[in-house]
């Protein structure tokens, strides 16, 4: 009998994954399956990207960077973020790990511990819940509305801090929902914590770039005067269809970098080397791949969206970022799991059940729109005839 640790039966997962293995064990058996379960780019990374790797390779790139991530690449975020939201960050407060998923890990682990309370969005990217209750913090759950449009109300989240808050995540354009949330309750909340000057907060900003219909990206780097607390967390996977290179940063307070640094020396030592080259090229490289990908984003959201709220039983909110579509399915009279095992069995097409992301959930299916227009118009007929 093996003598596993306690803690790891607090350790959640990311059900995307499982519903992953099931389709494609589906497809291995001759189905015809659709995947509008994960949340990956169905493009390639451009060819510049990519050759800019291959290239580090060649060149000989081939040892331990440091810690925090090549000098180069840190001074290339520092200058996309002036870009992209006209704020100055110092390079050395940058801090470049494998994907984004690691920051949010460090970033619990650093305020999470029996006693401390961490709020996270419900329902929201499953990980945050998953990690909180591995560090033995307690959860506490933003509930996230669809009459709100899914983003959070500043008041309610103000009203559930106490002296035992230790941070706060916030994440928009969010998945599972596509919500973004408005200015106003991010001016609020920014306000409001003036006065909980103990609380840290973790900004998740990996859709950053995917907006529609001419909205703005509010990023958290905005307000100065919570800086010393802020962490904002983006990176390569979604903008630029790298999820498989594994490429993230996050922008820490000074307080913080330190302690990140060596959180990533006992972990993983540094990205690899190439990957770093790789995710320079991206962000100092010319955007256009970048935007062709996000005019097809929004061709398939508009489909997706229009085609949902055509199905008897369901209705979808407008998808306002990322690339998500997050209908609520009570008319069907199934429950999320399952409209999610119905579908996918019955018709072949892949979802995730709202269950997946959190009890507020319920109700509600997510559908990925990283898939062709002609998937997803096909994947929408088949569960029109199912209904
Ligand atoms: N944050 C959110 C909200 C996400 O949806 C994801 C991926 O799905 C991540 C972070 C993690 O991204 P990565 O694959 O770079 O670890």
């Amino acid at each position: 009998q093996l003598k596993f640790a306690s803690s790891l039966s607090r350790l959640g997962t990311e059900s995307a994954f499982m519903v992953l293995a099931r389709a494609q064990k589906l497809a291995a058996q001759g189905k015809d399956i659709i995947n509008l379960g994960i949340g990956q780019p169905d493009f390639q990374t451009p060819e510049h990207i990519v050759e800019a790797g291959i290239k580090a390779l060649r060149d000989g790139h081939h040892g331990y960077t440091p810690a925090n991530g090549l000098p180069a690449l840190r001074e290339a975020v520092a200058a996309d973020l002036h870009r992209r939201h006209k704020v100055e960050v110092n390079p050395d407060n940058v801090v470049v790990v494998p994907g984004g998923k690691p920051t949010m890990f460090f970033a619990v682990m650093m305020f999470g511990e029996p006693g401390a309370e961490i709020m996270y969005p419900n329902p929201g990217f499953p990980i945050y819940e998953s990690v909180i209750r591995y560090s033995g913090a307690t959860p506490v759950p933003i509930a996230l509305e669809e009459k709100n449009g899914f983003a959070f109300s500043a008041e309610d989240l103000l009203s559930k801090i106490t002296p035992n808050t230790s941070l706060i995540i916030i994440n928009s354009p969010a998945n599972p929902t596509g919500g973004v949330t408005p200015r106003s309750e991010i001016d609020k909340l920014v306000k409001g914590l003036e006065a909980h000057p103990h609380v840290a907060l973790m900004s998740d900003e990996i859709y950053s770039n995917m907006l529609y219909d001419g909205r703005e990206h509010v990023s958290l780097l905005q307000y100065p005067e919570i800086r010393d607390r802020l962490i904002m967390l983006d990176g390569w996977s979604k903008t630029y269809a790298m999820t498989g290179w594994r490429l993230g940063y996050a922008v820490w307070p000074d307080a913080c970098v330190d302690h990140v640094t060596r959180l990533c020396i006992n972990d993983h030592s540094c990205v690899n080397a190439a990957t770093q080259f790789a995710g320079i090229a991206a962000l100092n490289g010319p955007q256009t791949a970048v935007d062709e990908m996000l005019v097809q984003f929004d061709k398939r959201r508009k489909i997706i969206v229009n085609g949902l709220n055509a199905l008897p039983g369901v209705r979808c909110a407008d998808a306002a970022g990322a690339f998500y579509a997050f209908p609520n399915i009570e008319g069907t009279g199934l429950t999320a799991m399952q409209a999610q095992d119905k579908f996918l069995d019955e018709a072949g097409v892949a979802t995730v059940a709202g269950t997946s992301f959190g009890a507020w959930g319920e109700g509600y299916l997510r559908f990925s729109y990283a898939n062709s227009a002609e998937n997803i118009t096909e994947a929408l007929s088949r569960i029109s005839k199912l209904l």
